[in-house]
């Protein structure tokens, strides 16, 4: 029956990872790899995250039984005022619905599932920046959206390119989904300032544009919650319709427990609670057949941090350290690339926010970087800042400045 199925290639992350994993060489870097890392290179347990499992496995209460469909509650409450902030006025005007989801990803599929179902226009496109999370673009024709994308980086400025990111915005159909990147834009490291959201802003409501935010970084790129989701709250605020794809994953550490939410708003109006209502029952019977209901422990986690102060005062400062360690490391690979006076400018490097840098290093740079250095990155020549700490800065350094010149 399955003769004819053809071989899929090899995910490329993850073959990126197996191939570090088997080079022996002694000085090997793994800049590929988008999971935080500390100053010796190994994974690292939030403390805060270490006293919430403390807590969870002295609660004399704790089961195992089935979370709700739609999740832990008091882990979607507390996400939702995360992302929307506790005094918005979706939440307190009940126009915000929430599912806890298989981290960010099963949230950016349920989004995409739900927008497959319920377009008003069949025919409507999903509008991904380019480039984007090579996930985005399988997730969404998983589930039969048409792709199309808008210009992002400019290569040449290796800034955002905002004229022509507004231009084809303009010249898209009315309805059409526009996928943003809260904040981190993964995989260039490049946000739009706050002006230019307000800009963004104003074309998806001329052209009647609905914006989909993908939420990975929250916390991480600037160390501030507050900061990082600014454009959401912008957005929000301007009365948009919109959903958002929510990741615990990065931001507390959480990366194989698979915490997420899926949060959909509704404009203001006098239907919004109804729409939200039904909204959120058609969520529901999608969650069901997906995957019934999500998993308990990061929720669990991740809840009790949310809802204590203390905690949550103690996890702002995990979450500083993490950004505050990445920023250092750009500031170190810029002065190194100075002080070796490497051809081209590199003041991306330190402008550039969150976990990723696009470094403009081309494929063949980035093959003969591996072949000859033993530094691993994705082909498009993005490199993880987390794989970078004060043993392995200088020599990274030396081997972009020989790529570079050669
Ligand atoms: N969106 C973006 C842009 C990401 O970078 C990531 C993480 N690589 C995700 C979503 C989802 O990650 P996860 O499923 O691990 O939460």
């Amino acid at each position: 029956l399955f003769d004819a199925v053809p071989q899929a290639p090899e995910d490329p992350l993850f073959g990126l990872m197996a191939a570090y994993r088997k080079d022996q060489f002694e000085k090997k870097v793994d800049l590929g790899i988008g999971a935080y890392r500390d100053n010796n290179a190994k994974p690292w347990v939030l403390p805060v995250v270490k006293k919430a499992d403390e807590i969870l496995r002295n609660d004399p209460n704790l089961n195992h039984e089935y979370l709700p469909i739609a999740g832990l509650p008091e882990f979607t409450s507390a996400a939702q005022k995360l992302i929307l902030g506790s005094e918005s006025p979706a939440i307190k005007e009940g126009r915000a619905t929430s599912l806890q989801t298989i981290s960010g990803t099963g949230a950016v599929h349920l989004g995409g599932l739900f927008l497959s179902k319920f377009l008003l226009k069949p025919t409507s496109a999903i509008y991904v920046s380019n480039p984007t999370w090579a996930n985005h673009n399988q997730i969404f024709t998983n589930v039969g959206l048409s792709i199309k994308s808008y210009p992002y980086f400019s290569a040449k400025t290796k800034m955002l390119d905002i004229d022509g990111l507004l231009s084809t915005l303009k010249a898209a159909p009315e309805k059409s989904i526009i996928l943003l990147h809260a904040c981190a834009h993964n995989p260039t490291g490049v946000d739009p300032t706050q002006d230019q959201w307000k800009q963004i802003a104003e074309v998806c409501r001329a052209r009647s544009l609905f914006p989909f935010f993908d939420c990975a970084y929250q916390g991480f790129a600037s160390g501030s919650l507050t900061t990082d989701n600014w454009a959401i709250r912008y957005f929000v605020e301007q009365g948009f319709e919109l959903i958002i794809a929510q990741s615990f994953a990065k931001n507390f550490g959480l990366y194989g427990e698979r915490a997420g939410a899926f949060h959909f708003v509704a404009a203001p109006g006098t239907k919004a609670q109804d729409v939200t209502k039904r909204v959120a029952s058609q969520l529901a019977v999608l969650q069901r057949s997906e995957i019934s209901n999500p998993p308990a422990y990061g929720a669990r986690i991740a809840s009790i941090v949310l809802s204590d102060s203390t905690l949550f005062a103690e996890w702002e400062k995990d979450l500083r350290t993490m950004s505050g360690r990445i920023i250092e490391m750009r500031k170190s690979l810029k002065t190194e690339l100075d002080a070796l006076g490497t051809p081209g400018t590199w003041d991306h490097i330190t402008s550039q926010i969150g976990m990723f840098s696009f470094t403009g290093l081309s494929e063949a740079q980035v093959l003969a970087i591996r072949e000859k250095w033993h530094v691993y990155m994705t082909k498009n020549g993005r490199i993880s800042m987390a794989g970078l700490n004060t043993s392995n800065v200088k020599y990274f350094a030396e081997a972009l400045d020989d790529v570079v010149r050669h």
